[in-house]
């Protein structure tokens, strides 16, 4: 069985065709961060490498207006 083509895109900002990542958006946020703080992976996410900068960047911006913690490592 070839796991490649079982989760072929699972990316899900791809999949609402979201071209910005919005840094206010919490709740989309808080599911891409562990409950410490720290971002998930790409391989866990689902993430295209696109999608995964932009929430990756988005984070920041939220961790830096105090929307989200700092990771805890
Ligand atoms: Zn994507």
């Amino acid at each position: 069985m070839d796991n490649r083509t079982l989760r072929s895109k699972s990316c899900r900002f791809c999949e609402a065709k979201v071209s910005a990542v919005d840094y206010k958006d919490v709740k989309t946020l808080r599911s891409y961060v562990t409950e410490r703080g720290k971002m998930i992976s790409r391989r866990v996410s689902g993430s295209c490498a696109r999608h995964h900068r932009m929430v990756d960047t988005a984070i920041q911006r939220a961790r830096n207006i105090a929307l989200l913690p700092f990771a805890d490592d």
